[in-house]
């Protein structure tokens, strides 16, 4: 594959992830999902905006039943996660007594998925898991397992396929490392 570089605000980046591989790993994401799930009718939960493009290529690749229901909660800016967990936003499903499976487009510090989590399990869920897109172990700030994770990777900020710089870059289809 071609490498592409692109300008984004005031920074370069550079084709890291592409749709292909992105695609495999959903896929294998989805069938252990299938087998994990098979008999819970699990209530996903997708933080806007960044898993937009996960969540449909993920979901539409687990064939048991479930639901879908979409939250935000923004707590990052610029390029440095700001550690403030703000409220969920948008839930109206009862969750009490459900497999709640979160999706995420990626986990750095944690400290988005650790406060999630926290609102959460008062609400008693039969059990909570989180499914990412990606995830930065090296920058892990809480002793907390992620069940799922489609790919990790090293402390650099990306771009696409979901992820945006200040608004911009979501669109893309392939994941963008920064250069400069
Ligand atoms: P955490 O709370 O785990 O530090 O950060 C989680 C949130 O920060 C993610 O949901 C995402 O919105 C944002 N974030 C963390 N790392 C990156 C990155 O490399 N690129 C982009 N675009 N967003 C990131
Ligand atoms: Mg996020
Ligand atoms: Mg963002």
């Amino acid at each position: 594959m071609e490498p592409r570089t692109i300008q984004i605000h005031d920074s370069e980046f550079s084709t890291y992830i592409f749709e292909e591989e992105i695609i495999a790993r959903i896929t294998m994401l989805a069938e252990q999902i299938d087998k994990d799930y098979a008999d819970k009718q699990p209530l996903f939960l997708a933080v806007l905006n960044g898993s937009f493009m996960f969540v449909s290529d993920l979901l539409k690749r687990v064939s048991i039943p479930c639901e879908v229901s979409f939250i935000r909660l923004s707590s990052y800016q610029d390029m440095h996660s700001t550690g403030k967990v703000k409220e969920i936003l948008g839930l109206t499903e009862d969750i009490f007594g459900r497999h709640v499976v979160i999706l995420e487009d990626i986990v750095d510090t944690g400290h988005t998925v650790h406060g999630l989590l926290q609102q959460l399990k008062e609400k008693s869920p039969a059990s909570v898991e989180v499914a990412t897109l990606l995830m930065k172990p090296d920058c892990l700030q809480h002793d907390m397992k992620i069940k799922y994770v489609a790919r990790s990777i090293p402390n650099d900020f990306v771009v696409g396929y979901g992820l945006d710089y200040n608004g911009l870059g979501r669109n893309l289809r392939d994941v963008y490392s920064i250069v400069s």
